[in-house]
Order: C-alpha cells, then structure tokens, then sequence
C-alpha cells in the first residue's frame, strides 16, 4: 500500500501520513570508521553458556553482589533444557520410596514459580520421582530472571578467541551478528556443554575413548488421544520388537506426557554429535529424519494414542557428552557407584548411570533407595587457569560417571558452587579458597532434606 493512504485509521486508530512528513523517509548514509573495532564489555564474572547450569551460576552470583555477563551462541537463553526440550528436570530428589529434594537456592524459587503457573508436573518413575516441566514457561523464567537480576547478556554472541595474562584468562572474543564483542571479567565460567571455553584455551580437555555418546533429537506431538496413553514397559517391548521395520536407530525411549495439554516429549533417538561443524550439521537432520521415523512408528503401533498425533515441534539437537574439562579431580564410575563423599563435596544426585553409548540402547544402572552420590569442587577446576571454573555437562568424569551428574538438578548445584567459588576467590586462584567456607554456604545443597510430598502420575 502506497505511503500516506494508509487505513491505518480503520484498522487502528491510525492517522494517514501526511505529504512530507520527513519521519518516512529521511535516511542517512554510514560507514563503518574502522576495520577491527568492537564493543567491549567488562564485569566480575563472564558465563559462557547459558543453559540450565549457566543460568545458575549467572543468577547465584548476581545474587552475591557480582556483576554478570552472561554470553550464549544460540540466539536465546536456556541452552538445551529450553531450545532442545529436554522436558524433565531429573537428579533433582533422592530414590523411591521415600525420595527427598537434593537442591535448592535458585531451584526453590524456579520451581515454585513455574508451579504456581502450572508449568510443572511431578511423576514418579520406577526409579526416583522426576520434574517435567513446560520449556516456553521455563525460557521466559529464565530470561525476566536473568533481567531483574541485572546481568548483562549478548545472545547469539559465539566464541572465536581467548587472550590470557598469565595463568588467568584476561578476556574472551566473541562473534555476533552485529560484531566482534569482547567481555574482561575477574573471573570466567565454561558452561559450554562441550568445553568449547577450555579448548580454546587450550587447556587439555578429555572426550570418550570408546566412541560417542549419542545424543537424541527430542520433538513434541500434539493431537493425543490422552485417555489411552501406553504404559512405559508397552512402549518399551513395541519399540524393540519392531524398530528395524520402522527404521527406528534407537531401540528404546521414552515419552513424557504433561497431563491434559494433548501433548507429549518424545526421547527416542539417537544421533551423533560430533564437534565438526560440517559433520554436526549433517547429523542434525539426520536427527529430524530418525524423529519423522519414530512419529510413523507411534500412530501406526498406538494408533488409539497417536493416530491423530502431529510433531509440533523439534528441538535442537539434544547433545549429552561430547568434550569436557580435564580437572584437578575426575569422578569414576566407582565413586559414583559406593557413594564417595568427597571433603570438598559440592553437590549431590542420584541419578542412575545412563550412558548413550551405543546406537540401538543404553546403559542403564539405577541405585537403591539410599544411595547418594556427589560432585566434587575439584572436578570442577582445570588445574592450567586460576580463574576458571567449569559446571554442568562439561565438568570432570570418566564417561559413566558424567552420566549421572550431568543431569540438571545437579547442573542447578554446581551453578552455585561457582558462584560462590568466585565470591569467596576474588582476585585470587579458584584453587586456593576454603573449601570448608565453601561447603558451609552450600550447606542445603548437601544436607538439607525435603521430603516430596506432591501428587504425582506414575508409570
Ligand atoms: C536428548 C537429551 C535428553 C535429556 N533429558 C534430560 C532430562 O529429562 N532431565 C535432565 O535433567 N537432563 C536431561 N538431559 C541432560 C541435560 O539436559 C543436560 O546435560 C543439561 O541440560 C546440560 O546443561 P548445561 O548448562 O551444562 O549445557 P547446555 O544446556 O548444553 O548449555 C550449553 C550452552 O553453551 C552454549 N555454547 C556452547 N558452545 C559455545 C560457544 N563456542 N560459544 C558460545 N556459546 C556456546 C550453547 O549454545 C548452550 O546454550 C538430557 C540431555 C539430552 C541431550
């Protein structure tokens, strides 16, 4: 529609623009002054990543006074429990029966505000009692959080480059859309996942020796039929008895059902996540077209459940275990498995080794009602940098053990330890701080415990 005959006023309460109204067309003419030049930004602490144990870790020390820049490559908050809809928060409480939360802190008011939105929905699995939780109410938790805490936060803002003035890193160098953006902090964070901060630090770093671990491409279906849903071990038989005929990789999975939304979190594939960017590329279609199969599979194996079902979204790829810190202390399987309490224990989780180390399945070993196991501050800590600290998916384990504490509610805990870590720190080495001081402020985290008392489906 040609300028000034706009029915702005009809639709809108416009007014037409009148003849020469030089708001319409003024423009003028720029060009950038200097090769090279770009923004700068500076505070206490800089978290790349700003998935679940980001975000924890940017808001725990906000909450201590540091001034935070929070940094993601994606273009929104939330990392993989937002973008990738992972859909449950697990690790959060202790084994059935008499299952007790294990976090709390920032876990408290996150969990309590998205329940009074109804955004949340407790379910009790074989196992230990899981938190499944809606993802467009968990990203805009996340990001009026991150905004009344006062962070500062450049999405879309990837890394390119470290500078160093001696064992501390000085500053990091990010890409974005608009520019190169550099952030100088005190102190850094590797929130990464993949430990892309260490990396390109050139700090040594581990990945498995074995092969990969697979990760999944979750999608969600919406169109259920939810008076009809199957029972987890019907699934489970179905699936392994007829995913070659479907082309299904994975033969086993999952499917989380939020009660009375129609909709379900599928988790029933795998795909590898290789840190080539050409090859990760290619695997995430790849990932598309398993989640197409495993669609096909559910309306014609359920069609009672899924005959009308329709995928109304795919995440991004869902990456488990790709890279990760070498720290001064790597958790082992048989740590995980006796329950060590570590003297500078951070963290705690029961969730069960599940190790997607093989296309077709998984390993998968739960522990029994009281079993506890944690996270030391040490698996934390790459010994080459005194002021970096890693947390989540990309602290120190052996493959196995990693498995069981990447999950978010340990994610949620290690936030807070860093936090704290630098608050404590300061100007000096993340090595050298009391790690009794420590463990006294993350005294919740490891002692307290509330037991669950919260209706919830099972399987
Ligand atoms: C398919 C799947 C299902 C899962 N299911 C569950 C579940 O049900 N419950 C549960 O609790 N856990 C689950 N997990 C595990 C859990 O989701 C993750 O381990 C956890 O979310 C990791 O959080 P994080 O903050 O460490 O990393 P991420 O969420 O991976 O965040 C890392 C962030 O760093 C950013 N980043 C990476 N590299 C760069 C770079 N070079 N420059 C800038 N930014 C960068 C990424 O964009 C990303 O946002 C699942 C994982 C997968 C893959």
């Amino acid at each position: 529609m040609p300028v000034g005959v706009s029915n702005g006023a009809k639709r809108g309460g416009g007014m037409p623009a009148g003849n020469g109204d030089q708001s319409l067309t003024a423009t003028r003419t720029v060009r950038r002054e200097t090769a090279g030049t770009g923004r700068e930004i500076g505070g206490d602490l800089c978290v790349l990543g700003a998935g679940i144990a980001g975000v924890a870790t940017a808001l725990e020390a906000a909450a201590l006074g540091l001034r935070v820049v929070l940094v993601d490559g994606f273009p929104a908050l939330g990392g993989q429990a937002v973008n990738s809809i992972v859909g449950t928060f697990c690790g959060l409480y202790s084994n059935r029966p008499d299952a007790y939360r294990f976090t709390y802190g920032l876990a408290d008011r996150m969990l309590s505000d998205l329940d009074a939105e109804g955004a949340l929905h407790w379910h009790e699995t074989p196992v230990t009692p899981i938190v499944y939780y809606e993802e467009v109410a968990l990203a805009r938790w996340i990001e009026r959080s991150v905004l009344e805490a006062g962070i500062s936060v450049a999405v879309g803002a990837v890394l390119l480059d470290i500078r160093w003035d001696g064992r501390r890193i000085r500053s990091v160098d990010l890409a974005t859309r608009h520019g190169t953006l550099s952030v100088s902090a005190a102190g850094f964070v590797d929130a990464s996942g993949d430990a892309a901060l260490a990396w390109e630090a050139g700090l040594e770093c581990r990945e498995p020796a074995a092969g990969p671990i697979f990760g999944s491409q979750q999608f969600v279906v919406e169109h259920l039929d939810e008076t009809s849903l199957p029972s987890r071990n019907e699934m489970a038989a179905r699936i392994a008895a007829r995913a070659e005929e479907y082309g299904l990789v994975r033969h086993n999975g999952l499917a989380f059902y939020f009660p009375e939304r129609g909709t379900a979190v599928i988790n029933m594939t795998h795909v590898e996540t290789p840190l080539d960017p050409v090859e990760a590329s290619r695997k995430g279609i790849e990932g598309k077209d398993q989640a197409d199969r495993v669609a096909a599979f559910l309306r014609s194996e359920f069609p009672g459940t899924f005959g009308d079902s329709r995928i109304r979204a795919y995440g991004f790829p869902g990456i488990r275990q790709t890279r990760w810190i070498r720290a001064r202390h790597q958790i082992t399987l048989d740590e995980v498995r006796t329950g060590t309490c570590y003297g500078d224990a951070i963290a705690r989780t029961a969730w069960p080794i599940e190790l997607h180390n093989r296309p077709e399945g998984l390993v998968w070993e739960p522990f029994g009602p009281d079993h506890v196991h944690y996270v030391p501050y040490s698996s934390l800590t790459p010994p080459g940098a005194d002021n970096l600290i890693a947390v989540g998916r990309c602290i120190d384990g052996d493959p196995a053990a990693l498995s069981s504490v990447r999950v978010m509610g340990p994610c949620i805990a290690m936030g807070a330890a860093a936090a704290h870590a630098f608050d404590l720190a300061g100007s000096g080495s993340v090595h050298q701080i009391d790690t009794a001081a420590l463990q006294t402020r993350l005294s919740e985290n490891l002692h307290r415990r509330d037991p669950l008392d919260r209706p919830m489906t099972r399987d």
